[in-house]
This record gives structure tokens, sequence and C-alpha cells, in this order.
């Protein structure tokens, strides 16, 4: 390896690209409005090996019904990105990204992954946490949100308390995949229930049809939800826009705002009052930033948002939140602690009184516990 002001990271060159379609048994079943997940999860791990000997891994983490299938995104960066990778030096990250989006429209998935195991590369070679890579911390702690999903509203109750007593305060209730009054009961029992300081948030995952959407809302609105997230379908951008002039409590889009095109037309059109930020949405953490970046000139808030992730793509969200200030209302990485049977990571995803603790050691800054990948892989191409 050489030490960043000598010779230089341009140096060392990647040997090796390693791509595993890895199928994860969960815990819980999930069910949200655009709809369900149960028995297992399938993602994509990549590692990418150098002549330094520093390796450097990232997950895609697709979701069908939102970003795409694990299959297509693990062909991404099996047969388009391996071609430009291997021989390049790792460091040259926005390079390579460029690469990347040049060889295949889409797929942000894997993008973000390409990009986690570079910059993991990138943070070991300079002995630096991807956080300081991105320009120096602004917290180290991320309050967890946990979301109630469970058609088995009862199971997801017990959790929520449990949680409670540990410490977690943010609880996103999803809304939208059974009837309204279903919505109504859970959101009275949940506010009852737990102490004041819980603060409840509300997702519809697009699950409601604009013409209903306001009435409904404002039956949502009594529980007093932070936020309402995505009532409506993704392209329906007319009526995020009427749903966020008509009600009082702040609406978040996620499902309709993925890249930072379309985080201009948000803050353009006043389509929500806060953004969902995800790294599998935008194609990785640089341009996740461009969102948030946008999203504060337009004076709208961020969240970190995730999908069915592992530890791997929790740590890359946590880097980035740690260092951009304006994602502020916390994060949702609670699936490698609370919804997989076993996370890919080989220390545990620090949680600590319902916060995200950011690690600071180089790169993601936890290694990955190659021989579960390599257990739980369905495929392998390396
Ligand atoms: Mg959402």
């Amino acid at each position: 390896m050489t030490a960043p002001g000598g010779s230089g990271p341009a140096d060392i060159a990647i040997t090796g690209v390693e791509v595993f379609l890895v199928r994860l048994p969960v815990k819980l079943p999930r069910k949200h409005g655009s709809g369900e997940v149960a028995g297992r999860v399938a993602n994509v791990v990549l590692k990418l090996t150098t002549d330094s000997g520093i390796a450097g891994w990232g997950e895609a983490a697709p979701w069908t019904v939102f970003t795409g299938s694990a299959e297509a995104n693990a062909a991404a960066l099996d047969v388009y990105f391996r071609p430009f990778l291997l021989g390049a030096n790792p460091c040259r990250v926005t390079t390579l990204m460029r690469e990347a989006e040049k060889a295949l429209v889409g797929h942000g998935d894997a993008k973000a992954a390409l990009e986690t195991a570079l910059l993991d590369i990138l943070g070991q070679v300079s002995g630096l946490p991807i956080s300081d890579l991105l320009g120096g911390r602004c917290r180290d702690e991320i309050p967890l949100s946990f979301s109630i999903a469970n058609p088995d509203f009862e199971a997801d109750f017990e959790l929520a308390s449990k949680l409670y007593d540990e410490g977690l305060r943010l609880f996103k209730v999803k809304t939208g995949f059974a009837e309204h009054a279903c919505d109504i009961t859970r959101l009275e029992r949940l506010r009852e229930t737990l102490p004041d300081d819980a603060e409840l948030r509300v997702d519809y995952n697009q699950g409601l049809a604009p013409f209903e959407a306001i009435t409904r809302l404002r039956d949502i609105e009594a529980f007093r939800p932070t936020f309402i997230e995505q009532p409506v379908p993704g392209d329906q951008v007319e009526a995020m826009a009427a749903i966020t002039a008509a009600l009082d409590t702040p609406v978040m889009a996620d499902e309709s705002v993925f890249t930072p095109a379309q985080a201009l037309r948000a803050v353009e059109k006043r389509i929500a009052d806060i953004l969902s930020i995800k790294i599998m949405k935008s194609g990785g953490m640089l341009r996740a930033r461009e969102v948030a970046a946008i999203a504060e000139a337009g004076g709208l808030a961020c969240y970190g948002g995730d999908m069915f992730e592992t530890g791997i793509a929790h740590l890359a969200g946590a880097q980035m939140i740690a260092a951009t200030p304006n994602i502020s209302l916390g994060c949702e990485f609670y699936q490698a602690t609370y919804y997989l049977e076993q996370d890919l990571l080989a220390e545990a995803f620090p949680v600590k009184s319902g916060k995200v603790i950011v690690p600071r050691t180089p790169g993601l800054g936890i290694r990955v516990d190659e021989d579960r990948v390599r257990h739980f892989a369905e495929i392998s191409r390396g």
C-alpha cells in the first residue's frame, strides 16, 4: 500500500471483482402499500480486491417493486462494470462512477454497491472513515427509526414497546396496505400506549389514490405524526404538491425522488417538505449528498431511508449521514439488527440506546464476514 502524499494511491489497481447474490432469511414479515416481503430477502454483495492487499466491500439492496431486482443488479456489476474496473485505480472514485453511468442506465443499487466498495478502499488507503473522506463529521450518532410493518400488528406492537424500553424513540408506521380504519386503530393504540416522547411517523409507500388522499390524511393528522411519507404513487407529483399544500403535517417524498434532477423538480413544485435519501435510489453516497444539497438549498429537510439492507449498506448510509448536516431526521437502518436472522458483518452493526453509532475506523468501519457471505450466496461470480 502507498501512503497518501507519497507517490500516492495512484499506484494501486483493482485485480478482482467478486459478485455474490445472497438470499438472507428474515425474522419478520413486512407489509407495505407497495407490496409484501417475507421469507428471504435477495441482495447483492460486491468485493473488490486490489494489488495492495486491501479489499473493499459494497452492497446492492434492490426491492423489485421499488428499485429493481437482485439478478439485474448482480448482472450490472458482473457483466457491465467488471470490464472497466479490472486494472483501474479504485481511488479514482468519481471517474469510475462516471464510467458506470456511461456503461448502464439506472441500476442505482449496483452503482451504490460499486461506490461503497471504492470508498471503502480509499478510506483504508487514507486511514480515514468514509465520513471523513466526505468532508468530516457533523454527528457521531444517528437516531434510529423502527418500521412497524408486520401484518401481525401485535407482534410489532410488542417489539415496539421493547425497543422503546431500550431507548428507541422513532417509530414509522407503515399504512395503506389494509383498510383505512385499520390504520386508524393501529395509530390509536400506539399513541395511547407509547409514552409521549415516542415519535410516530407514517409511511404509505404510495398506498393511496390521489382522489381519496387528502380526506384520509386529515384523519391521520389527529395522531400528530412527525411526517407523512409518500401517500400517493411516485409519479403523481401534482397530487403530492396538492397534499403538501393542504396538510399541516409535513409530507415526505420517497418513491417520487431518486435523483438530483428529481430533487430539483421536487423543490420547484413543492411536492414535499422532506425528502427520504437512500443510496440505493440515487446510486451511491455522492449522488445522495447532491440530493440532500438541493433539498437544503430549497428549504427541505431530509431523512435517512434505506431498503432491506444488511449492515454493509447500513454502514455506507451511516457514514454518509454522519457527514451530511441536512439529513437531520434520523435513519431507518434497523434491518441488520432486528430484521435479518443473520447479518453479514463480522461484528454487530452498532446500535445503542436507539441510536446508530457511526464507526470511526477506516473505510466502512466494520469488517465483512466473508464466510457468511459465501454461505448465503446463491450465485457467485469472480
Ligand atoms: Mg418509504
